[in-house]
């Protein structure tokens, strides 16, 4: 399957740029698992009404996370796997767990927009990956992010190389023309 040529504006468009503040929720793990990609799951619910109108497809910004202030203790949770039977723990360290300097830092990503296995594909879910090597998870921190453009639109994968590959194109896309002059400014949060 070919990826369709979107070619991306040399400054962000409306309804570029789109704002947002949220929390990290956790998927049924399979990002990091399957593909090598781990990818922060926003709750929709938390998103303005712009971000529930975009079109599926996958989208760049900048973003920073932070320690998630509600929740000072770190705790496991026992949750859901796509085989019901099964549940895995999960380590919310809500952020407390970040380096100094990964607290200071404005990463680019690549957020996808897209129907949400975890709802058997009735809903939407965002799900953000951050071009940077965490040595942990950061389930439940809090994240400030913005969505400055689109790559393109949801696609179906025969194979899981193929999806890959189309995920490592969005990220070379994404780093070059967040790195480009009508893109860099917004690097403030
Ligand atoms: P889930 O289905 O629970 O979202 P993933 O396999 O997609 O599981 O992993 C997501 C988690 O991995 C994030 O919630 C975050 O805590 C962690 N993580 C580690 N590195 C990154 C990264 N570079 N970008 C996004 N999340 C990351
Ligand atoms: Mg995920």
């Amino acid at each position: 399957m070919n990826r369709p040529q979107v070619d991306i504006p040399t400054q962000p468009q409306p309804p570029f740029p789109l704002t947002a503040s949220s929390h990290i929720v956790s998927g049924f793990g399979r990002g990091s698992l399957d593909l090598g990609i781990p990818t922060a799951n926003i709750p929709m619910e938390s998103l303005s009404q712009q971000f529930h109108d975009l079109p599926v497809g996958v989208y760049f910004g900048f973003c920073r996370v932070s320690p998630n202030l509600t929740y000072k203790a770190i705790e496991v949770k026992l949750l859901a796997t796509p085989d019901s039977q099964q549940q895995r723990a999960v380590e919310f360290s809500y952020g407390h767990k970040l380096s100094e300097k990964e607290l200071i830092t404005v990463f680019p990503h690549v957020m996808s927009i897209g129907w949400n296995p975890f709802y058997q594909n009735k809903e939407k879910a965002a799900e953000v990956h951050i071009m940077h090597k965490f040595d942990r998870n950061f389930y439940g921190a809090a994240i400030e992010f913005n969505v400055l453009g689109y790559i393109r639109p949801e696609l179906d994968y025969t194979t899981k190389e193929a999806l890959i590959a189309d995920i490592q194109e969005d990220i070379a896309i994404a780093l070059r023309t967040l790195d480009s002059d009508g893109y860099k400014k917004y690097s403030e949060l």
